[in-house]
């Protein structure tokens, strides 16, 4: 498969790795878009969160605090953004990863949520509610 990631845990792109263990490899994202800006992906490839098992998500979410400790540590932000595109047109790589982006004053990125809540009644909400759970059955 040609998956670029996937060609950074076998070695045969370089990267700049901050952290490894068997189930999971975390590197500088090249384009840094904040200082400190880290991928953790898993080492067993799946496109997107959709396909990513249960035991592969378990073991990337595991190692987040460590590595957001570490950034923190490091570079003394004002907080820490943590995202994950998922299919298109958001992910450009299709090898799930997970976006650690420490946060600093006027460091330009823009990632800001939404508020509807004022178009939003009980029944609007209550049916979002049944979708869910109806699609967990
Ligand atoms: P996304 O758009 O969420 O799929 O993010 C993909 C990320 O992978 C982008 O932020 C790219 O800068 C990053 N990226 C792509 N190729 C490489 C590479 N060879 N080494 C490090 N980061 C990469
Ligand atoms: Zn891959």
């Amino acid at each position: 498969m040609d998956c670029i990631f996937c060609k950074i845990i076998k070695g045969d792109v370089p990267s700049y790795k901050v952290y490894e263990n068997e189930h999971v490899y975390a590197f500088l994202d090249i384009s840094q878009g904040t200082r400190g800006h880290t991928l953790v992906i898993p080492k067993k490839h799946a496109d997107s969160i959709y396909d990513l098992n249960r035991t592969h998500a378990q073991e990337v979410f595991k190692v987040i605090p460590d590595l957001a400790n570490a950034l923190k540590k490091a570079f003394n932000p004002i907080g820490i953004n943590i995202i994950s595109n998922n299919e298109q047109p958001y992910q450009t790589v299709n090898h799930f990863h997970l976006h650690l982006l420490p946060r600093y004053d006027e460091d330009g990125l823009t990632l800001s949520m939404i508020n509807n809540r004022s178009s939003y009644e009980q029944k609007d909400y209550v049916e979002v509610l049944d979708a869910i759970k109806h699609a967990m059955k």
